[in-house]
């Protein structure tokens, strides 16, 4: 009974997936969390993201970043971005630089270098480990000095390279340790570039923005819109599939297991459009469509309902409508345990005459108000649990099972103690956030996992 129904949904919520994932590449690149790792992708400290630094350049910096490393350990990582999608650049950085986790564990001495070619905006964002070494002065001091006159006169290699190295040089004075590193005889060539005219995404902007930004929440929505109108089809199906009003009835209620898969999903999307920043507004909008489908569906179901109302099962030998005998004085033709399971809710058992030719018909339906008896096999096993002792962070809780038999002719009754486990201190990551981030380890295919609290500085040039 079960299954014809719950297959078609299965299926749906699972093209749905499939499909989420397949649009995922369309939604606006380039956001904190969506800059490539250097380090995993090719043992480089450079993320030339805005391909601006040619490949001298990348080189030459990337090399003064391994030097830094194994004279002192620290991390340097220099990333440019073609454009900051709505954030700030300290914003960004701060995001982008928890995300890599520059820097070791436990050491937090990472340093992110992140240019910004759009917004022409520059900024060092230095690590817990290093604010000392790299204040907010110093780092607007080498801002100042060492990058933004080559990066105002568009030199990015250039600026990005002696701002490395005026880092670099930093921390490895600091430390005690030298870190000369000969400039090129000659300076390569600041490559060709194109600065992006349109953003590639847009928070809370209008016009050319917003158009790009759009589509993330559109397709979600024409999703969500597929996905209840499939399954309201399914329930549709069922309702016209089944013969009985208990199994009809229950077939609408199975829209509310659609309605919920729905909101399950639109909820996964709603996070995972705002986790790539497509702006609050932009996300909200993609749970518009899901409410519109939620309001359709309650319609649909309040249709279904009153058709049932005035439902008469059509006779198997004449074909006319027969009658439902009221569920009070259906006692009589029932078994004492069939009426026993009706009692406890465990079963529906419906009784139809028909008027014209005096067929009788004998529906039942399982429900799951009372669960099937160990003893007897009959569905009349009532369960209730009593919470003895919660659970806490240091010990377990213990809860009292209590199982019924209501059949009168079984009275099976089990009483138990069952523990529950205590309750874990640290609360599990959401899971949801869509894209999955190169985690922290020791290894060198990733940064360290240090942290930055947002010290540093930043230059507009
Ligand atoms: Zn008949
Ligand atoms: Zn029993």
């Amino acid at each position: 009974m079960r299954t014809g129904f719950r297959t078609p949904l299965r299926w749906t919520a699972w093209a749905v997936g499939l499909a989420w994932i397949i649009c995922l590449p369309l939604f606006p690149a380039e956001k904190p969390d969506d800059v490539p790792n250097p380090l995993a992708a090719g043992n480089r400290f450079v993320g030339d993201n805005a391909a601006i630094l040619g490949p001298e350049y990348l080189e030459l910096i990337d090399a003064v970043c391994h030097k830094l490393e194994n004279a002192t350990t620290s991390q340097l990582a220099v990333i440019t971005v073609k454009d900051l999608g709505g954030m700030t650049i300290d914003d960004f950085a701060v995001r982008l630089f928890r995300r890599f986790g520059i820097g070791f564990k436990g050491k937090d001495n990472g340093v992110l270098i992140l240019c910004a070619l759009k917004e022409r905006d520059v900024r060092i964002e230095v690590g817990y480990g290093l604010e000392g070494v790299l204040t907010d002065a110093v780092s607007s001091r080498l801002l100042d000095e060492e990058a933004v006159p080559f990066l105002a006169k568009d030199e990015f290699g250039h600026g990005l390279y002696a701002l490395a190295k005026g880092v670099a040089g930093t921390i490895a004075t600091a430390q005690g340790v030298s870190m000369e590193a000969a400039d090129p005889s000659a300076w390569p060539a600041q490559p060709a570039f194109t600065v992006p005219t349109e953003p590639t995404t847009g928070e809370g902007k209008s016009g050319p923005t917003a158009k790009n930004s759009g589509s993330g929440p559109l397709i979600l929505a024409g999703l969500a819109a597929l996905w209840g109108l499939i399954g309201t089809g399914a329930v549709y199906r069922k309702y016209n599939r089944t013969r009985g009003k208990a199994v009809r009835a229950k077939a609408i209620d199975k829209a509310n297991g659609v309605t919920g898969l729905l909101w399950t999903g639109a909820g996964a999307g709603f996070i995972g459009l705002l986790a790539s920043h497509n702006g609050f507004g932009a996300s909200l909008l993609s749970l518009l469509s899901p409410t519109a489908v939620t309001i359709g569906q309650g319609l649909f179901r309040k249709s279904l309902r009153r058709r049932l109302d005035s439902y008469h099962l059509p006779c198997a030998k004449c074909g006319a409508g027969m009658d439902l005998t009221p569920e009070d004085q259906d006692d009589a033709l029932l078994s004492v345990e069939e009426a026993a399971e009706e009692k406890a809710g465990g079963m529906d058992y419906e009784i139809w005459t028909c008027p014209s030719c005096a067929a009788q018909e004998r529906l039942s339906v399982e429900m799951n108000k009372a669960r099937e008896c160990p003893k007897c096999k009959r569905r009349t096993l009532k369960e209730t649990s009593t919470t003895l002792e919660t659970a806490t962070t240091s010990h377990g809780g213990r809860v009292r099972v209590d199982r019924n038999c209501l059949n009168p002719k079984c009275r099976f009754a089990e009483s138990r103690e069952r523990l529950t486990p205590k309750l874990s201190t640290t609360t599990a990551g959401t899971g949801l956030s869509g894209s999955s981030h190169s985690s922290v380890g020791s290894s060198h295919s990733s940064f360290g996992g240090g942290r930055s609290g947002g010290g540093g500085a930043s230059r507009h040039f």
